[in-house]
């Protein structure tokens, strides 16, 4: 589709939303963001930002800027199920609030265990009005691995007792648009990892209906944000992976855009923490990163308002947004010696790197040299 054409239809939707009732009646987005010492200059750059990690191009900007005043148009229900709620921390709990975290302010949450007043018997009536009231309309949010088939019961929730895999299947029957957020609900997490004694599944195992998958533990506040407000933009299911994570999130792996990737392709690599390659910078791989094997937009986006991520920080990627993370990716400070990370050639990241080492005490002039040698030790291969 035109670009033309694509911003016509995005226009026409953001204008037939602006036109239902608003959920909540409180202050606008530009309003809280004021509250918070957040300039308009600043939103326009978020919604900037947001345009291009979606990879739509510049001249969406304003479009991206009015679908974040929109949010609270849309009713959003978020179930807990068997987790830590570290993926709500990750989007609510900075120390100041982020342009992400007050998006979620303004989102009308019809249903959150970690943020609502409500409990108990009230909580439980909470969301079943908001079920009925907002029938094939809400958002469904979901954040845990759910204990299925026998094991029902080692989730039980409420004064009811119904167990998590029914609020989960009821909640989805009416939803417009189903997210799993986080690992744990995408492919089952840490509660899933062997010998997984609930019996836990990923959400997409407990309803039939189409599920979204962002996984990460956690999800960073952007991937969470950017789900709304590609549905808010499109009112479509985003393009997905084998894995039904949205592409525009995960279809490139934390390697191929790693500030630490010269390194990698010169043979520059840390041998053990604290040395002289960790003080220079060097590429993580030796030390256990599995950026090689993991899709994810980490290296990209980062964390905390685009402030680090674990990488920068000196630790390498744990691979914890791809499926069973904790069974194949283990040990983390230990490269994985036999997995291939370019199916295309075949290559294992380690058999590159060796080589790469090869390389490097053959030459002098290391990093051309080097990269060279990966692409003649690829091409040999193909
Ligand atoms: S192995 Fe890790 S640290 Fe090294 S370049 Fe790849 S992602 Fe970056
Ligand atoms: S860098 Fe790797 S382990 Fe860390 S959050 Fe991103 S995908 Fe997960």
């Amino acid at each position: 589709m035109e670009h033309q054409e694509l911003y016509g239809k995005i226009a026409q939707r953001l204008d037939s939303l602006a036109k239902f009732p608003k959920i909540k009646e409180e202050r606008s987005i530009n309003e809280l963001m004021q509250e918070n010492g957040i300039s308009r200059r600043d939103f326009m750059k978020w919604a900037a930002g947001m345009t291009a990690m979606l990879s739509l191009p510049a001249t969406f900007t304003p479009l991206m800027a009015q679908a974040a005043e929109l949010t609270d148009r849309l009713p959003v229900i978020w179930l807990h199920m068997a987790e830590c709620t570290g993926c709500s921390e990750s989007l609510l709990r900075t120390d100041a609030p982020t342009i992400d975290s007050l998006i979620f302010d303004h989102i009308s949450l019809e249903y959150h265990e970690t943020v609502m007043a409500a409990a108990g018997w009230q909580a439980e009536h909470n969301l079943e009005d908001a079920i009925k009231k907002y029938k094939g309309k809400y958002i469904l949010m979901v954040e845990g691995g759910i204990p299925a088939g026998s094991s029902e019961f080692y989730l039980t929730v409420g004064p009811h007792g119904k167990k998590g895999a029914e609020h989960a299947r009821d909640a989805a029957a009416d939803a417009a648009a189903i997210f799993a957020i986080g690992t744990c609900s995408s492919f089952g997490g840490i509660q899933a990892a062997h010998p997984n004694p609930t019996n836990a599944k990923p959400l997409s195992k407990i309803t039939n209906k189409p599920v979204i998958n962002v996984p990460g533990c956690p999800p960073s506040e952007k991937n969470i944000v950017g789900n709304v407000l590609h549905y808010i933009f499109f009112g479509t299911l985003p393009s997905l992976d084998v894995y039904n994570r949205p592409k525009w999130a995960y279809g490139l792996r934390i390697h191929d855009l790693c500030e630490r990737r010269g390194h990698f392709d010169a043979g520059e690599f840390v041998q053990q923490f604290g040395d002289e390659g960790a003080k220079k910078g060097y590429c993580l791989y030796k030390v256990g990163c599995k950026g090689p094997y993991t899709f994810n937009n980490c290296s990209r986006e980062r964390f905390n308002q685009h402030t680090s991520w674990p990488v920068q920080a000196g630790h390498g990627c744990i691979g914890c947004s791809e499926p069973d993370f904790w069974d194949t990716m283990g040990t983390f400070e230990e490269p994985l010696g036999d997995r291939l990370y370019n199916t295309l050639y075949s290559v294992g990241a380690d058999a590159t790197a060796d080589k790469v080492g090869v390389a490097i005490l053959t030459v002098t002039a290391v990093g051309i040299a080097a990269h060279a040698a990966i692409l003649a030790f690829k091409k040999d291969r193909a």
